[in-house]
């Protein structure tokens, strides 16, 4: 697996920092959050990740990234 593809890849539900997660899912969205960095997240997180992972923006600012 290349950088680019880590980058790409789901960091949900929670997101935590360093945290790759366990989805490993191609990521679609980009969920902003306050003075983090974005997170990335497949469609099965998106909504998980609105609720659970820390300092999301309310209400929510998704950016489809691909
Ligand atoms: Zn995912």
């Amino acid at each position: 697996m290349t950088d680019r593809d880590r980058a790409a890849s789901c960091q949900g539900p929670y997101g935590g920092e360093g945290d790759p997660g366990d989805c490993g899912d191609p990521a679609r969205f980009e969920v902003a959050r306050h003075r983090r960095t974005p997170l990335r997240v497949c469609p099965v997180h998106l909504g998980p990740s609105l609720l659970l992972a820390d300092a999301v923006l309310w209400p929510p600012v998704v950016i489809l990234i691909r």
